[in-house]
């Protein structure tokens, strides 16, 4: 029988690798819905609604009906892309910049209303993977199983470091862990939906585990 598993967490816990994995195995769809916020980051900054100096929320708020965000699968779920207004913008949304204005733009309202109910929608079939920071609390309170990862901010950010260099990106260390630390800080504070464990949650530090053992160990617990 099919079920819908939330996986939620800090910043680059690895929720994504996992979440992948899992949905491969299980021939479920993968959504990364960080990737929805990221992209109408991307928006926001085009426009220059968003800069280091200024954040114009109702702007962005009176442009939402305009932001149109589609996942496209490519040879499996795992490896979908997102586009936005029919661009695809998997590679750039992942980029320093981008995770820099995200959080502040995750907090607007709006934007969670319009992107909770996209999500919502994608998950009405069951075998969906859904990792995030609010889908367990907030997008599918009912998911069977809910999983709540962790890890060491230095730990985490060690890994998102590696990740933007292989990238090819110009970063240092201390800007990589200081954006950690700022997202956690505004994910977990914010007024709507604050990233929290879901009480049926179940937490997974991975500090210590390397990506085998955290596959085997979720998939375990789908199984079950
Ligand atoms: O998962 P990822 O790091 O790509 O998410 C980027 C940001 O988007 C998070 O730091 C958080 O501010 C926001 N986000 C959110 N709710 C989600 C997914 C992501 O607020 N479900």
């Amino acid at each position: 029988k099919k079920i819908t598993i939330a996986i939620d967490g800090y910043s680059s816990t690895g929720k994504s690798t996992v979440a992948k994995q899992l949905a491969d195995y299980l021939g479920y769809v993968y959504v990364d819905s960080g990737a929805m916020y990221r992209a109408v980051t991307l928006y926001a900054m085009q426009r220059g609604i968003i800069s280091k100096e200024h954040f114009d929320a109702q702007k962005l708020i009176a442009s939402l009906p305009s932001i149109d965000l589609r996942f496209e699968k490519k040879s499996a779920w795992n490896k979908a892309h997102i586009y936005l207004n029919g661009k695809d913008v998997e590679n750039e949304i992942r980029n320093l910049e981008v995770s820099e204005f995200v959080s502040p733009i995750a907090t607007i309202h709006e934007v969670r209303v319009k992107l909770v109910a996209q999500q919502q929608k994608m998950g009405l079939e069951k075998g969906v993977v859904m990792d995030g920071r609010d889908i367990g609390t907030v997008v599918f309170p009912k998911a069977e199983l809910k999983i709540f990862m962790n890890a060491s901010a230095n730990e985490r950010a060690q890994r998102r470091y590696k990740e933007l260099l292989d990238r090819g990106e110009v970063v240092e260390f201390k800007n990589v862990l200081k954006n950690i630390e700022d997202r956690d800080h505004i994910d977990t504070t914010r007024e709507d939906s604050p990233l929290v464990k879901a009480a049926d949650a179940i937490e997974i530090d991975n500090s210590e585990m390397n990506l085998d053992d955290q596959f085997h160990t979720v998939l375990q617990l789908a199984k079950d």
